[in-house]
């Protein structure tokens, strides 16, 4: 508990025990009786009326302070001293317990996601010194033990250690580094020490863009969110007219068909209505509820950029999945080379390699792992990655360019039509056919749940997108159960397939695209919700997406749906369970039922109770 948090605690106490102690001494002068009743009156609610005066003098006056105010004040000139102090000291421990719940969901959320460095560690004349990370200079050498964290992103200059992700995929398969390797901050080091030389500064760091994503995740409101601040604003000035006519029209009823006014009796009503219908309940519980599930999600290694992103999540019906490195694992093996004229089969390999030499892509990566031996990049030059095609680049001051059919259409040449099923990859050497490599890739080992959950999360159709070709995409998709299957796609068409979905389906329905950030960003913006994997290490998938999985393990769609629909299923809970609470008791209260007490009840119980199954948002354990 905080300071903040104590101090409201023991005014609490005090007013309460100065109440009951009032309430059961016998003090027959009532002007001494009022003083003694404004002291844990004032003790418990001065900030309230304090907040309530400054808001009608901002001319934002119908706030929860107001109406607290209004309805406690009129209590005492009433003189139901104890109801009017009970309120103010209920509404208090609402407001008490409303902070706790807050600062302790942010508490775990931080701890869930348990990846800021204190320090990071240099080297000086042989003795460690912890230093800020925010003061390390890209290119230092950091050192970091067993035990701590990576603090910064940079290539290990020498050790050998395991590393344990967990932190930032929610998966705990620790991963092998040596000397060369890079990694990434947020990690913690498990084995041997390791020196790293930074490659970032800290602010640009992993760590520093997955904490700034999960903490501004709650500046973009969801539809629920607005809703409730709308309502808000509308609500609280027609509950006070609504009180007002209460407290008016029925007496002067009364006097007009000659019977006794009886204002007494409907000003308690009228102050009796303003407690029930104080609207903190949604006010607090629904933004609570979504920070929950933000936070839950984290913890498994999928970050929500914002509680929009949670909601039209949980609406999803229709999921287009990029193929190369989404579904499969992009991780290709040569099955097959084969050369033609002069060129022989190893020759062609180092060609291929080294055009790849700068390339990011699952292909290209695969052709160097294939190739094996060091690569020369004073050999390479003028390299031009066509999207889609392939790569163009001058080797050994020739032309060298490798792709795909397309690629080798657009030089003038008809490659030779492979046996085999698998992704072709052609080359040519000064415009001249010099063979093909072959690979195949392998479909991620759960790829297959992963489309049976989303079918039981509720999805009408999974799709799959490909640039590959037709031959490569049915066998993936066969074995998947995809529905639909489109291939040869250029980046640019995967972005007119999904405006193609987007046009067909009704605007309810909500379409997501799920990709690996490599050459498509722009079908990750253009979907409704753009979701990327492996983003573990790549900044352009963290920045295009809107929700990011830490991993590459398709199953975690399934997962962040799951946990999108459990968050809105516990905002429409409160929702409806807030309002129906209030509106009986309103409705009760206007003809006399419910007293002061039971309007405490409805206003600090039910928020109370709703923001303890906010906090179910949090727990997200299947
Ligand atoms: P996917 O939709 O499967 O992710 P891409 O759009 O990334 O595919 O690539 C489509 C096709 O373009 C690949 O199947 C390959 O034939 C060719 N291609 C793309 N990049 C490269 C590259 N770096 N080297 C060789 N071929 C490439
Ligand atoms: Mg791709």
């Amino acid at each position: 508990m905080s300071k903040k948090q104590k101090k409201v605690l023991i005014r609490i106490i005090t007013s309460a025990i100065l109440v009951l102690a009032f309430h059961f001494v016998p003090v027959e002068n009532p002007y001494i009786r009022l003083v003694l009743f404004l002291i844990p009156y004032l003790i418990i609610g001065y900030d309230i009326l304090k907040k309530a005066g400054l808001g009608i003098i901002h001319g934002k006056m119908f706030d929860e302070n107001f109406l607290m105010a209004l309805a406690t004040i009129g209590a005492i000139i009433l003189g139901e001293y104890v109801e009017g102090t009970a309120v103010m000291l209920f509404y208090q421990i609402g407001e008490l317990f409303q902070s706790y719940a807050v600062g302790k969901s942010r508490k775990n959320i931080s701890a869930l996601m348990d990846i800021r460095p204190d320090y990071a560690n240099i080297e000086k004349d042989g003795v460690l010194e912890q230093v800020d990370p925010d003061d390390v200079e890209t290119g230092t050498i950091i050192v970091v033990q067993p035990g701590e964290k990576v603090p910064i992103d940079g290539i290990v200059s020498s050790g050998n250690s395991t590393l344990n992700t967990s932190a930032l995929t929610g998966e705990s398969v620790p991963r092998e580094v040596h000397t060369g390797d890079e990694v990434i901050s947020g990690c913690v080091n498990l084995s041997g020490v390791l020196r790293i030389q930074t490659t970032k500064e800290f602010g640009e760091s992993t760590v520093s863009k997955i904490l700034d994503l999960v903490e501004n995740s709650s500046m973009k409101k969801s539809k629920s969110e607005n809703f409730i601040t709308r309502f808000a604003k509308y609500y609280t000035p027609a509950v006070c007219i609504g009180a007002l006519i209460l407290a008016i029209f029925p007496p002067i009823l009364c006097i007009l068909v000659g019977q006794p006014a009886n204002w007494q009796l409907w000003i308690i009503r009228a102050l009796t209505t303003l407690v029930i219908s104080c609207p903190c309940a949604l006010v607090i519980s629904i933004p609570l509820s979504f920070f929950g599930g933000i936070g839950g999600a984290s913890a498994k290694g999928i970050l929500v950029k914002g509680s929009n992103y949670l909601e039209a999540l949980s609406e999803t019906k229709y999921v287009v999945c990029d193929k190369t490195g989404t579904l499969t694992q992009g991780v290709f093996v040569v099955t097959q080379i084969k050369s033609v004229g002069e060129m022989s089969d190893d020759m062609l390999l180092e060609l291929a390699a080294h055009v790849e030499s700068y390339s990011g892509h699952p292909i290209s990566k695969s052709l160097k792992e294939a190739y094996a031996k060091e690569l020369d990049l004073t050999r390479v030059s003028d390299v031009e990655e066509i999207s889609g095609h392939g790569i163009c680049a001058v080797v050994d001051g020739q032309k060298i360019a490798v792709g795909n059919v397309k690629l080798m259409n657009q030089l003038g040449i008809s490659p030779i039509e492979p046996p085999a099923t698998g992704t072709e990859i052609h080359v040519a050497v000064d415009n001249s056919y010099a063979g093909y490599i072959l690979i195949s890739d392998l479909i991620k080992p759960n790829a297959k749940a992963a489309i049976l959950g989303l079918k039981e999360a509720g999805v009408k159709q999974v799709i799959m997108l490909t640039g590959d070709t037709k031959r490569v995409a049915d066998v993936v998709a066969k074995e998947l159960g995809v529905d639909i299957t489109k291939s040869d796609l250029l980046p640019a068409d995967k972005v007119s397939e999904v405006e193609k979905l987007l046009d067909a389906k009704n605007a309810k329905e909500k379409l997501t695209f799920v990709g690996d950030g490599i050459n498509d960003a722009p079908v990750l913006s253009r979907a409704d919700i753009g979701i990327a994997m492996g983003a573990l290490g790549s900044d352009a998938a963290i920045e295009a997406a809107d929700i990011v999985l830490m991993d590459d393990d398709p199953a975690k769609i399934a997962t962040a749906m799951k946990i999108s629909r459990k968050t809105l299923r516990i905002v429409h809970q409160n929702i409806v369970f807030a309002l129906a609470v209030k509106f009986a008791c309103l409705g009760l209260g206007a003809i006399g039922y419910v007293n002061m007490w039971w309007a405490i009840f409805a206003d600090v119980g039910v928020m109370i109770i709703a923001v303890l199954n906010a906090t179910r948002a949090l727990r997200q354990n299947d």
